[in-house]
Formats: structure tokens, C-alpha cells, sequence
């Protein structure tokens, strides 16, 4: 294994890829194989129902078609792969155990409308700001809300705040428990909550940086935390701004005209590349590149914080 970073992609198939999450992948594989690192490619498939394998394999054959190519996982597997999260409950069920035993894990009865209706904050990714509804029910209590439904599990979290240093961002600090609150660690049908998930895998396969949309800067104090209870080395975090359409809107997998089915019919891979480099102040001008060729010009200085407008004629 080479001494550099290692970087991963950790898309989640339930659609197929738009450009921010080419953007994404072109970062971070830029910025791991700037410094002779490596990619892991992990499906982030933790919804199996949502994330049908047909759009992991589309996803795979869309980044090698750019050019991003991986080191290990995917389909092929290298040397530990293949990594899909859907086959992987038993390895996250040893984490929660152990979360369990600390005894910070506790079950929660309440609704997504409860949770909506009731007037908690809002964190700034859009979700309520658990008030610890259930936080501390009696065992009687449990038992009898139990009979009626099956709970969701929450971590408990702390009043403190986590910062860190993000490679692009910059500084960022959350207070756990006022900016969060208990967060989700499985549902109640059982799938475990990407936040567990996310974690145990990226420490399991050696990942030192993580590269993502801005969209999950508010995830990282949780994961920061998930990372010191069970007792695993953090990787360094930089979240990359997120592509907006030229009207302001966050592009979703919904958006046909920003996804690749619809750019590949259009543009050759280095045209995409070329104008997501530019996009990114990465190059002067959206010239066709091809990934390597960008390698000596990246620099994470370059790129800017805040959210980017795609120009209306560009794609
Ligand atoms: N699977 C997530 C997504 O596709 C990314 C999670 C992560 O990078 O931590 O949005």
C-alpha cells in the first residue's frame, strides 16, 4: 500500500449520479491522488430497497467512463471489496453493541410528524433538533409504548461542542446536544442510521480523508463523537461547496438535465471534467481535462467555500 492519503467515493445509488456528486468524486480523488494516495469505492447502499444494484453498477461504469478510477471495492472487489453496506449489518451490529453496553443507546417512539409538528430548532441540514423526547422513559414506560409500536434507537450525546479543522471549509464547531441533539443509530425495522455506518467503515478500511458535499458538514461533529466512543482513529474531513443549478436549487438525483445520462449523450468524459475543474477554481477556464492532467494544478485553496451556481449554457 502506498504511504499517501486514502481517500474514498461513498455514493449512495439510489438514482443515477449528477454533477455534484461527480464534482465530489473529482475532488476527492484529486485531492487523495495529489499526494499518492489511493480510493476506496464503498456503495452506500444502507436503504437496499431505495438503492437498487442496477444503479451501483451504473454508478461504477459512469465514474471509470470519467476517469476516476479506484483502487479498491466496487463490483471487482480488489483487495478487500467488494463493499456494499446492505451486506454488511453484522459488522455494524458489533459497533452498536458496544454502544449499547455504554449504555447510551436508547429507544424512541416518536414520529417524523411529532418530531415536525413539535417546535425544536431545526439543525442547519434540515432536521429537528431532537428534544430528548424519550430520553428518559421508564422501563414501565417503554414497555407499554412498545406494545404499540417498535422503536427507533438514539444516541445519547453530550452538551459539548466538537470542532474541527476542515480542509476546505475551515474551521466549523457544533455543540452536540443544542445544534443535534440524540441522534438515530437504527431504525425501527432495523437498518442501521448512515451516521453508524458511515464511521465503522471508513475506520475499517483505513480511510484518512474524507471528501463530501458541504451538505454533510453538519454530520461531522456526530461522527467525530461515534469515532471517540468507540475507540477508533478519525480521519481528516474536507467538505467541497455544493453545485447549485443556475436558478439556485440544490441539484438531486431528480434532476435529469444535470445527470449523466443525460451529459454523457452531450459532452465526452474530459469536456465534464474540464468545466467541473473550472467550476471549482481549479483551472482557469473549462477546458477539456482529462483527471490525471489536472493532478499538479490541485489545491484545495483553490476551491471555493461557498455554494456554486452552475451558469445557465454550461452543461
Ligand atoms: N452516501 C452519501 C451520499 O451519497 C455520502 C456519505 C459520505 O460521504 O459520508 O450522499
Amino acid at each position: 500500500m502506498s504511504g499517501g492519503p486514502v481517500g474514498r467515493f461513498a455514493p449512495s445509488p439510489s438514482g443515477r449520479l449528477h454533477l455534484g456528486n461527480l464534482g465530489c468524486s473529482l475532488l476527492a480523488w484529486l485531492s487523495a491522488k495529489s499526494r499518492g494516495g489511493k480510493i476506496v469505492l464503498r456503495i452506500e447502499d444502507l436503504d437496499a430497497a431505495r438503492c437498487p444494484r442496477v444503479y451501483a453498477d451504473q454508478l461504477e461504469e459512469d465514474l471509470a467512463w470519467l476517469g476516476l478510477v479506484w483502487d479498491e471495492g466496487g463490483s471487482q472487489g480488489g483487495t478487500h471489496g467488494p463493499y456494499y453496506q446492505s451486506e454488511c449489518s453484522e459488522i455494524y451490529t458489533q459497533s452498536y453493541k458496544k454502544l449499547e453496553k455504554m449504555h447510551l443507546v436508547y429507544p424512541c417512539f416518536c414520529s417524523r410528524a411529532q418530531l415536525h409538528a413539535a417546535s425544536a430548532p431545526h439543525t442547519s441540514d434540515g432536521n429537528v433538533v431532537y428534544p430528548g423526547t424519550c430520553r428518559d422513559l421508564t422501563p414501565a414506560e417503554v414497555a407499554a409504548k412498545a406494545q404499540v409500536k417498535a422503536p427507533a434507537w438514539r444516541l445519547k450525546v453530550p452538551d459539548e461542542v466538537i470542532s474541527f479543522e476542515d480542509g476546505c471549509m475551515g474551521p466549523h464547531a457544533e455543540n452536540l446536544l443544542t445544534d443535534c441533539g440524540d441522534f438515530y443509530l437504527r431504525r425501527a425495522d432495523g437498518v442501521f442510521a448512515y451516521q453508524l455506518a458511515v464511521v465503522v467503515d471508513d475506520a475499517r478500511m483505513g480511510v484518512t480523508e474524507v471528501v463530501r458535499g458541504a451538505d454533510l458538514l453538519s454530520s461531522t461533529a456526530r461522527q467525530l463523537y461515534l469515532y471517540r466512543l468507540l475507540g477508533l482513529k478519525a480521519p481528516a474531513f474536507a467538505h467541497c461547496p455544493l453545485l447549485l443549478a443556475a436558478d439556485g436549487r440544490r441539484l438531486s438525483k431528480r434532476d435529469g438535465d444535470q445527470s449523466l445520462e443525460n451529459l454523457r449523450g452531450k459532452y465526452t468524459a474530459p469536456e465534464i471534467v474540464g468545466k467541473l475543474a473550472w467550476l471549482y477554481g481549479i483551472q482557469p477556464e473549462p477546458a477539456p481535462r482529462t483527471p490525471e492532467s489536472l493532478l499538479a494544478e490541485f489545491d484545495w485553496a483553490k476551491v471555493p467555500k461557498a455554494d456554486i451556481c452552475i451558469p445557465e449554457g454550461l452543461f
